[in-house]
């Protein structure tokens, strides 16, 4: 939860409590699992909201930095908390990109088909950005998906239904534990590894 940034000034949070339930926080002055409403919390609001931790202070959602992202796109209506974080945190092959996106889908596999998701995570592919979503559960780096990026920005449809089957790879995986845990995950690397295959093929053809 670490970041200091410029909030846009149009962008309120609302009802909106995503980040204080979903994102893991481990400072000496709170710690709270993921997936666990702070017990600071009131249901409304944060109730120490004047003391509240720095690392609380200083955290903006990505819908409130990126002009780019609608109204539709705050996190307890769209389901998608964007995170922004330092570009090695999410992907240590792209530790020269500006920032990383670390996306949390709270909501279902409609999250990831809604206009405007795709078109956003091939937008930040396409400028070199790493782009990793989870959902409660093992996260995977959409840029080894969606490696031929000209391609899925020309068929968003297709592009949908790959992020949808890609969502029901992790979370098939999200409660299993051991060899069941391992099979979903396989299935997700042998994805990743099929599109980079596929790249290749196509790049000597
Ligand atoms: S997730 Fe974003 S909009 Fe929601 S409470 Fe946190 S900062 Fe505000
Ligand atoms: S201290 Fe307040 S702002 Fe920070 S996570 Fe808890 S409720 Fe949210």
């Amino acid at each position: 939860m670490k970041q200091k940034s410029t909030p846009l000034k149009k962008r309120e949070c609302g009802p909106c409590k995503a980040c204080c339930e979903v994102l893991k926080i481990d400072v000496p002055e709170l710690k709270k699992k993921a997936h666990v409403l702070c017990r600071f919390h009131t249901g409304t609001g944060c109730g120490i909201y004047e003391t509240r931790p720095p690392v609380c202070q200083h955290f903006l959602c990505g819908w409130r930095l990126f002009e780019e992202l609608d109204d539709g796109w705050r996190p307890d209506l769209s389901g998608a908390l964007i995170v922004r974080r330092d570009a090695a945190d999410v992907a240590k092959d792209y530790r020269d990109a500006p920032y990383g996106l670390s996306i949390g889908i709270i909501g279902g596999e409609e999250t990831m088909t809604r206009p405007g998701f795709a078109e956003f995570v091939v937008g930040e592919i396409a400028k070199g950005i790493p782009v990793e979503i989870r959902s409660n559960s093992p996260g995977t780096l959409l840029n080894h998906h969606l490696v031929d990026i000209k391609a899925a920005a020309r068929d968003m449809e297709a592009t949908r239904a790959s992020l949808a089957r890609i969502f029901a790879m992790i979370r098939a995986a999200r409660w299993k534990r051991g060899p069941l845990m391992l099979w979903h995950l396989y299935r997700l690397e042998v994805a990743r590894q099929t599109a980079l295959m596929e790249k290749r093929l196509n790049k000597n053809s």
